[in-house]
Protein backbone atom coordinates (compact mmCIF):
# COMPACT_ATOMS: atom_id res chain seq x y z
CA UNK A 1 0.00 0.00 0.00
CA UNK A 2 1.57 3.13 -1.09
CA UNK A 3 1.22 6.63 0.71
CA UNK A 4 -1.17 7.86 -1.59
CA UNK A 5 -3.85 5.51 -1.19
CA UNK A 6 -3.86 5.64 2.95
CA UNK A 7 -7.29 7.22 4.04
CA UNK A 8 -5.17 9.59 6.23
CA UNK A 9 -5.30 13.65 6.99
CA UNK A 10 -2.94 16.03 5.79
CA UNK A 11 -0.61 15.79 8.72
CA UNK A 12 -0.37 12.33 8.64
CA UNK A 13 0.15 11.75 5.40
CA UNK A 14 2.97 14.08 5.70
CA UNK A 15 4.42 12.55 7.60
CA UNK A 16 3.62 9.47 6.28
CA UNK A 17 5.95 10.91 3.16
CA UNK A 18 8.83 11.34 5.69
CA UNK A 19 8.16 7.93 7.08
CA UNK A 20 7.06 5.91 4.93
CA UNK A 21 5.91 2.39 5.33
CA UNK A 22 8.85 0.12 5.38
CA UNK A 23 8.07 -3.31 3.22
CA UNK A 24 8.36 -6.13 4.91
CA UNK A 25 10.88 -8.97 2.67
CA UNK A 26 12.37 -11.98 2.89
CA UNK A 27 12.15 -13.65 6.10
CA UNK A 28 11.41 -10.81 8.36
CA UNK A 29 8.31 -11.20 7.07
CA UNK A 30 8.03 -14.89 7.40
CA UNK A 31 8.79 -13.96 11.40
CA UNK A 32 5.72 -12.26 11.52
CA UNK A 33 3.29 -14.64 9.82
CA UNK A 34 0.97 -16.67 11.60
CA UNK A 35 2.76 -19.66 9.73
CA UNK A 36 5.89 -19.30 11.50
CA UNK A 37 4.58 -20.34 15.11
CA UNK A 38 2.42 -23.51 15.05
CA UNK A 39 3.66 -24.73 18.23
CA UNK A 40 4.74 -23.18 21.66
CA UNK A 41 5.57 -24.22 24.90
CA UNK A 42 2.31 -24.58 26.32
CA UNK A 43 1.78 -27.66 23.01
CA UNK A 44 4.95 -29.21 25.43
CA UNK A 45 3.66 -28.91 28.52
CA UNK A 46 0.70 -30.61 27.71
CA UNK A 47 2.73 -33.75 26.50
CA UNK A 48 3.22 -37.01 28.79
CA UNK A 49 6.10 -39.05 28.45
CA UNK A 50 4.58 -41.46 26.29
CA UNK A 51 3.38 -38.87 24.18
CA UNK A 52 6.47 -37.37 24.15
CA UNK A 53 8.16 -40.75 22.98
CA UNK A 54 5.51 -41.57 20.05
CA UNK A 55 6.19 -37.79 19.02
CA UNK A 56 9.67 -39.03 19.01
CA UNK A 57 8.83 -42.17 16.65
CA UNK A 58 6.80 -40.51 14.03
CA UNK A 59 9.14 -38.28 13.64
CA UNK A 60 12.70 -40.48 13.70
CA UNK A 61 10.98 -43.22 12.11
CA UNK A 62 7.91 -41.58 10.55
CA UNK A 63 5.83 -43.90 12.24
CA UNK A 64 4.93 -45.11 15.34
CA UNK A 65 3.89 -48.59 14.29
CA UNK A 66 7.05 -50.12 11.83
CA UNK A 67 10.28 -48.94 12.64
CA UNK A 68 13.69 -50.89 11.84
CA UNK A 69 15.51 -52.31 14.96
CA UNK A 70 18.50 -50.66 16.29
CA UNK A 71 19.82 -53.95 17.00
CA UNK A 72 19.50 -56.22 13.88
CA UNK A 73 17.91 -53.79 11.41
CA UNK A 74 14.77 -55.46 11.18
CA UNK A 75 12.03 -53.59 9.55
CA UNK A 76 8.55 -54.76 11.48
CA UNK A 77 5.82 -53.74 13.53
CA UNK A 78 7.33 -54.89 16.82
CA UNK A 79 5.65 -55.39 19.65
CA UNK A 80 5.17 -52.17 21.80
CA UNK A 81 5.40 -52.19 25.80
CA UNK A 82 3.81 -49.35 27.01
CA UNK A 83 4.39 -49.28 30.44
CA UNK A 84 8.12 -49.79 29.65
CA UNK A 85 8.09 -46.93 26.53
CA UNK A 86 10.27 -49.32 24.61
CA UNK A 87 9.40 -51.65 21.95
CA UNK A 88 10.38 -55.56 21.16
CA UNK A 89 12.36 -56.61 18.27
CA UNK A 90 10.41 -59.60 16.67
CA UNK A 91 13.02 -60.88 15.06
CA UNK A 92 16.12 -60.56 17.89
CA UNK A 93 14.22 -60.19 20.70
CA UNK A 94 15.91 -57.27 22.04
CA UNK A 95 14.41 -54.59 23.71
CA UNK A 96 14.59 -50.83 22.13
CA UNK A 97 14.12 -46.99 23.07
CA UNK A 98 13.38 -44.50 20.62
CA UNK A 99 16.28 -43.23 21.94
CA UNK A 100 18.58 -46.22 21.98
CA UNK A 101 21.90 -46.33 19.86
CA UNK A 102 21.11 -42.84 19.19
CA UNK A 103 23.33 -39.60 21.27
CA UNK A 104 20.71 -39.70 23.42
CA UNK A 105 21.02 -42.93 24.93
CA UNK A 106 20.83 -43.93 28.20
CA UNK A 107 19.60 -40.42 28.84
CA UNK A 108 18.58 -40.01 32.56
CA UNK A 109 16.16 -36.05 31.92
CA UNK A 110 12.88 -37.56 31.21
CA UNK A 111 12.19 -37.07 27.09
CA UNK A 112 9.53 -34.05 27.93
CA UNK A 113 12.20 -32.25 29.85
CA UNK A 114 15.10 -33.24 26.79
CA UNK A 115 12.42 -31.72 24.09
CA UNK A 116 11.45 -28.51 26.40
CA UNK A 117 15.31 -27.75 26.85
CA UNK A 118 15.88 -28.70 22.94
CA UNK A 119 12.47 -26.16 22.22
CA UNK A 120 13.87 -23.61 23.48
CA UNK A 121 17.51 -24.00 22.41
CA UNK A 122 16.39 -24.22 19.05
CA UNK A 123 14.26 -21.15 19.36
CA UNK A 124 16.92 -18.62 19.79
CA UNK A 125 18.28 -17.39 16.50
CA UNK A 126 22.08 -17.28 17.30
CA UNK A 127 21.37 -20.13 20.08
CA UNK A 128 20.66 -19.45 23.56
CA UNK A 129 23.74 -20.00 26.63
CA UNK A 130 23.65 -23.53 28.51
CA UNK A 131 24.17 -21.40 31.74
CA UNK A 132 20.60 -20.03 30.87
CA UNK A 133 19.02 -22.96 29.85
CA UNK A 134 19.95 -24.17 33.25
CA UNK A 135 18.46 -21.60 34.60
CA UNK A 136 15.28 -21.78 32.69
CA UNK A 137 14.71 -25.39 33.37
CA UNK A 138 16.71 -25.89 37.39
CA UNK A 139 19.12 -28.72 35.94
CA UNK A 140 22.71 -29.06 36.15
CA UNK A 141 25.56 -27.04 34.51
CA UNK A 142 26.98 -29.84 33.14
CA UNK A 143 24.06 -31.85 32.12
CA UNK A 144 22.31 -28.93 29.80
CA UNK A 145 26.49 -28.31 28.44
CA UNK A 146 26.63 -32.16 27.51
CA UNK A 147 23.44 -31.86 26.25
CA UNK A 148 23.52 -29.09 24.30
CA UNK A 149 26.77 -30.48 22.55
CA UNK A 150 25.07 -33.66 21.69
CA UNK A 151 22.34 -31.87 19.53
CA UNK A 152 25.35 -30.23 18.00
CA UNK A 153 27.01 -33.51 17.25
CA UNK A 154 24.23 -34.21 15.77
CA UNK A 155 23.94 -31.13 13.57
CA UNK A 156 27.61 -31.60 12.58
CA UNK A 157 27.71 -35.13 11.58
CA UNK A 158 24.35 -35.50 10.67
CA UNK A 159 23.84 -32.46 8.87
CA UNK A 160 26.86 -30.53 7.73
CA UNK A 161 27.34 -33.58 5.32
CA UNK A 162 27.01 -34.25 1.65
CA UNK A 163 27.71 -32.84 -1.52
CA UNK A 164 25.74 -29.68 -2.96
CA UNK A 165 25.32 -28.90 -6.60
CA UNK A 166 24.44 -25.22 -7.94
CA UNK A 167 25.46 -21.59 -7.18
CA UNK A 168 27.71 -21.80 -4.28
CA UNK A 169 29.22 -18.51 -2.31
CA UNK A 170 31.87 -18.97 -0.32
CA UNK A 171 33.68 -17.15 2.25
CA UNK A 172 36.27 -17.35 5.27
CA UNK A 173 35.97 -15.00 8.33
CA UNK A 174 38.60 -14.52 11.01
CA UNK A 175 37.60 -15.83 14.69
CA UNK A 176 39.35 -16.09 17.54
CA UNK A 177 42.86 -15.20 18.35
CA UNK A 178 44.23 -11.93 19.61
CA UNK A 179 44.47 -10.46 16.07
CA UNK A 180 41.24 -10.86 15.70
CA UNK A 181 40.24 -8.56 18.97
CA UNK A 182 42.73 -6.29 17.93
CA UNK A 183 40.90 -5.52 14.58
CA UNK A 184 37.74 -4.42 16.28
CA UNK A 185 39.76 -1.97 18.81
CA UNK A 186 38.86 -3.87 21.82
CA UNK A 187 41.18 -3.80 24.84
CA UNK A 188 43.26 -7.45 25.44
CA UNK A 189 42.46 -9.19 28.65
CA UNK A 190 39.12 -7.84 29.52
CA UNK A 191 38.30 -4.83 31.93
CA UNK A 192 42.06 -4.38 33.77
CA UNK A 193 43.70 -3.96 30.65
CA UNK A 194 44.50 0.34 29.29
CA UNK A 195 41.96 1.16 27.22
CA UNK A 196 42.93 1.29 23.40
CA UNK A 197 44.96 4.63 21.83
CA UNK A 198 43.02 5.90 19.29
CA UNK A 199 44.88 4.54 15.90
CA UNK A 200 47.33 7.11 14.41
CA UNK A 201 45.94 6.59 10.96
CA UNK A 202 42.76 7.90 12.31
CA UNK A 203 44.01 11.14 13.38
CA UNK A 204 44.04 14.09 11.50
CA UNK A 205 46.66 15.48 9.45
CA UNK A 206 48.86 17.83 11.51
CA UNK A 207 50.94 21.02 9.82
CA UNK A 208 54.57 21.50 10.95
CA UNK A 209 54.37 25.21 12.69
CA UNK A 210 57.53 25.84 11.53
CA UNK A 211 57.98 24.41 7.52
CA UNK A 212 54.59 24.62 7.35
CA UNK A 213 54.02 21.10 5.56
CA UNK A 214 51.01 18.89 6.10
CA UNK A 215 52.17 15.43 7.52
CA UNK A 216 49.04 13.20 6.54
CA UNK A 217 48.22 9.98 8.94
CA UNK A 218 50.42 7.13 8.76
CA UNK A 219 49.85 4.01 7.29
CA UNK A 220 46.91 2.10 8.83
CA UNK A 221 48.86 -1.38 10.23
CA UNK A 222 48.50 -4.06 8.05
CA UNK A 223 46.13 -7.03 9.24
CA UNK A 224 46.15 -8.72 6.43
CA UNK A 225 46.97 -12.20 5.96
CA UNK A 226 50.63 -12.11 4.94
CA UNK A 227 51.22 -9.88 8.27
CA UNK A 228 51.74 -12.19 11.03
CA UNK A 229 48.87 -14.52 13.09
CA UNK A 230 48.75 -15.59 16.75
CA UNK A 231 48.78 -19.52 16.81
CA UNK A 232 45.15 -19.31 17.92
CA UNK A 233 43.73 -17.71 15.19
CA UNK A 234 41.13 -19.60 12.84
CA UNK A 235 39.36 -19.01 10.04
CA UNK A 236 35.95 -20.56 10.01
CA UNK A 237 35.24 -21.51 5.81
CA UNK A 238 31.55 -20.98 4.74
CA UNK A 239 29.92 -22.66 1.28
CA UNK A 240 26.19 -21.45 0.78
CA UNK A 241 24.32 -22.75 -2.30
CA UNK A 242 21.91 -20.12 -3.75
CA UNK A 243 18.54 -20.94 -4.41
CA UNK A 244 16.44 -20.92 -7.06
CA UNK A 245 13.47 -18.90 -5.75
CA UNK A 246 14.37 -15.30 -6.37
CA UNK A 247 14.79 -12.89 -3.44
CA UNK A 248 14.37 -16.63 -0.86
CA UNK A 249 18.23 -16.73 0.12
CA UNK A 250 20.10 -19.47 0.10
CA UNK A 251 19.14 -23.23 1.01
CA UNK A 252 22.27 -24.81 2.56
CA UNK A 253 25.06 -24.51 4.37
CA UNK A 254 28.73 -26.35 4.25
CA UNK A 255 31.55 -24.64 7.11
CA UNK A 256 34.67 -25.78 8.15
CA UNK A 257 37.48 -24.38 10.25
CA UNK A 258 41.09 -24.29 8.89
CA UNK A 259 43.88 -22.12 10.46
CA UNK A 260 44.88 -20.20 7.22
CA UNK A 261 41.95 -19.14 3.93
CA UNK A 262 44.35 -20.73 1.38
CA UNK A 263 44.61 -22.10 -2.16
CA UNK A 264 44.56 -25.59 0.08
CA UNK A 265 42.17 -25.09 2.46
CA UNK A 266 39.41 -23.56 0.14
CA UNK A 267 39.98 -26.38 -2.61
CA UNK A 268 39.76 -29.05 -0.17
CA UNK A 269 36.35 -27.57 1.18
CA UNK A 270 35.19 -27.25 -2.21
CA UNK A 271 36.02 -30.57 -3.14
CA UNK A 272 34.35 -32.05 -0.27
CA UNK A 273 30.82 -30.23 -0.60
CA UNK A 274 30.42 -29.47 -3.98
CA UNK A 275 30.10 -31.13 -7.04
CA UNK A 276 32.25 -29.93 -9.90
CA UNK A 277 29.82 -28.73 -11.93
CA UNK A 278 28.90 -26.13 -9.24
CA UNK A 279 29.48 -22.16 -10.07
CA UNK A 280 31.45 -20.45 -7.34
CA UNK A 281 31.02 -16.84 -6.12
CA UNK A 282 33.80 -15.17 -3.83
CA UNK A 283 35.56 -12.16 -3.27
CA UNK A 284 38.94 -11.21 -4.62
CA UNK A 285 40.91 -13.57 -2.41
CA UNK A 286 43.59 -15.31 -4.11
CA UNK A 287 42.73 -18.29 -2.41
CA UNK A 288 39.96 -18.97 -5.17
CA UNK A 289 41.98 -18.23 -8.26
CA UNK A 290 41.80 -21.97 -9.16
CA UNK A 291 38.51 -22.19 -9.09
CA UNK A 292 37.73 -21.70 -12.62
CA UNK A 293 39.61 -23.94 -14.03
CA UNK A 294 38.16 -26.28 -10.89
CA UNK A 295 34.28 -25.78 -11.56
CA UNK A 296 31.98 -25.19 -13.93
CA UNK A 297 32.43 -21.34 -13.25
CA UNK A 298 33.49 -18.84 -10.65
CA UNK A 299 32.72 -15.10 -10.22
CA UNK A 300 34.23 -12.81 -7.77
CA UNK A 301 33.03 -9.31 -6.37
CA UNK A 302 35.59 -6.73 -4.98
CA UNK A 303 34.47 -5.76 -2.03
CA UNK A 304 36.80 -2.86 -1.90
CA UNK A 305 34.17 -1.70 -4.47
CA UNK A 306 30.76 -3.14 -4.60
CA UNK A 307 29.08 -5.57 -2.13
CA UNK A 308 27.88 -6.62 -5.82
CA UNK A 309 28.93 -7.19 -8.95
CA UNK A 310 26.54 -6.70 -12.50
CA UNK A 311 26.31 -10.03 -12.65
CA UNK A 312 24.88 -10.72 -9.89
CA UNK A 313 28.40 -11.96 -8.03
CA UNK A 314 28.26 -11.65 -4.92
CA UNK A 315 28.71 -13.44 -1.29
CA UNK A 316 26.41 -12.21 0.33
CA UNK A 317 24.70 -15.27 1.61
CA UNK A 318 28.07 -16.34 3.07
CA UNK A 319 28.58 -13.30 4.60
CA UNK A 320 24.72 -13.80 6.42
CA UNK A 321 25.92 -16.60 8.12
CA UNK A 322 29.10 -14.63 8.87
CA UNK A 323 26.98 -12.10 10.66
CA UNK A 324 25.04 -14.63 12.46
CA UNK A 325 28.06 -16.70 13.52
CA UNK A 326 29.64 -13.38 14.71
CA UNK A 327 26.69 -12.76 16.77
CA UNK A 328 26.87 -16.01 18.19
CA UNK A 329 30.28 -15.96 18.91
CA UNK A 330 29.89 -12.35 20.74
CA UNK A 331 26.80 -12.57 22.38
CA UNK A 332 25.84 -16.43 23.25
CA UNK A 333 29.39 -18.40 23.78
CA UNK A 334 31.19 -15.26 24.83
CA UNK A 335 34.55 -17.27 24.18
CA UNK A 336 34.32 -20.41 21.76
CA UNK A 337 36.99 -22.80 22.55
CA UNK A 338 38.76 -23.49 19.23
CA UNK A 339 38.09 -26.89 19.84
CA UNK A 340 34.73 -27.16 19.78
CA UNK A 341 34.75 -24.44 17.20
CA UNK A 342 33.67 -26.64 14.02
CA UNK A 343 30.61 -27.61 16.76
CA UNK A 344 29.23 -24.22 16.99
CA UNK A 345 29.41 -23.23 13.31
CA UNK A 346 27.60 -26.07 12.66
CA UNK A 347 24.81 -24.88 14.94
CA UNK A 348 24.75 -21.81 13.25
CA UNK A 349 24.38 -23.49 9.80
CA UNK A 350 21.76 -25.66 11.16
CA UNK A 351 19.70 -22.22 12.34
CA UNK A 352 21.11 -20.41 9.21
CA UNK A 353 19.19 -23.22 6.74
CA UNK A 354 16.36 -23.63 9.05
CA UNK A 355 15.34 -20.11 9.42
CA UNK A 356 11.93 -20.35 7.57
CA UNK A 357 10.88 -23.30 9.19
CA UNK A 358 8.25 -23.35 11.64
CA UNK A 359 8.76 -23.83 15.47
CA UNK A 360 6.83 -27.19 15.29
CA UNK A 361 9.05 -28.17 11.97
CA UNK A 362 11.99 -26.81 13.75
CA UNK A 363 12.00 -28.91 16.56
CA UNK A 364 11.18 -32.17 14.57
CA UNK A 365 13.76 -31.38 11.78
CA UNK A 366 16.08 -31.31 14.98
CA UNK A 367 15.43 -34.18 16.38
CA UNK A 368 15.28 -36.23 12.85
CA UNK A 369 19.17 -35.25 12.21
CA UNK A 370 20.75 -35.35 15.30
CA UNK A 371 18.50 -38.81 16.17
CA UNK A 372 20.15 -40.23 12.60
CA UNK A 373 23.85 -40.07 14.06
CA UNK A 374 24.39 -42.85 15.99
CA UNK A 375 25.42 -43.17 19.69
CA UNK A 376 27.60 -40.02 20.73
CA UNK A 377 31.30 -40.17 19.16
CA UNK A 378 32.56 -37.09 21.48
CA UNK A 379 30.20 -36.54 24.37
CA UNK A 380 29.95 -40.23 25.90
CA UNK A 381 31.09 -40.35 28.89
CA UNK A 382 32.33 -36.86 29.50
CA UNK A 383 31.18 -36.55 32.93
CA UNK A 384 33.68 -39.68 33.76
CA UNK A 385 36.27 -37.52 31.77
CA UNK A 386 36.53 -39.11 28.02
CA UNK A 387 37.13 -35.87 26.58
CA UNK A 388 37.45 -35.62 22.87
CA UNK A 389 40.82 -34.18 22.43
CA UNK A 390 41.14 -33.16 18.83
CA UNK A 391 40.34 -29.65 17.11
CA UNK A 392 38.28 -30.80 13.94
CA UNK A 393 40.27 -29.21 10.75
CA UNK A 394 39.64 -29.37 7.55
CA UNK A 395 43.22 -30.97 5.78
CA UNK A 396 45.50 -28.41 3.84
CA UNK A 397 46.35 -26.37 7.23
CA UNK A 398 49.85 -24.94 6.85
CA UNK A 399 50.83 -23.64 10.55
CA UNK A 400 50.14 -20.03 11.56
CA UNK A 401 52.75 -17.87 11.65
CA UNK A 402 53.89 -17.16 15.52
CA UNK A 403 53.43 -13.73 16.79
CA UNK A 404 56.22 -11.76 19.29
CA UNK A 405 59.37 -14.25 21.09
CA UNK A 406 60.52 -17.23 19.08
CA UNK A 407 60.14 -20.66 20.66
CA UNK A 408 62.81 -21.45 23.40
CA UNK A 409 63.68 -17.52 24.45
CA UNK A 410 65.09 -16.68 27.09
CA UNK A 411 66.05 -13.72 28.68
CA UNK A 412 69.86 -12.81 28.57
CA UNK A 413 71.84 -13.25 31.44
CA UNK A 414 73.09 -10.36 33.61
CA UNK A 415 76.92 -9.88 32.96
ZN1 LIG B 1 16.18 -56.72 16.33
Amino acid sequence: MTSATLPLGGAATEERKLFPLRKRTGTAAFHLSKEAVDFGAEDLEKLSEKQAVLLLADTVWGSTKEMSCPHCGTFDAHYFYSRELRWKCKCCDKKFSVTSKTVFADHKLSLVKILKIAYSWANGAAGKPALQLRRDWKVGYPTVFTLVHKLREGLLRGFNVGVLCGVQEMDGMDINGRRYREKRNKPQGGGGAPKPRIPPHLLKPQVDPETGEIHGPPKPPKYDKTSKQPEDRRILLVMRQRGVAKGKGAVATRIAVAKTESAKTVTEMARRYASAESVFCSDEDTSYAAFARLFAGHKSVAHSRSYSGPDGANNNQAESFNWRMRRAAEGIYLNPSNKYLKDYAAEQAWREDTRRLSTGKKLKHLFRVVLSVGLSAFWRGYSHGKHREEELLIEGNSPAKGRGRPKGWRPKPPR
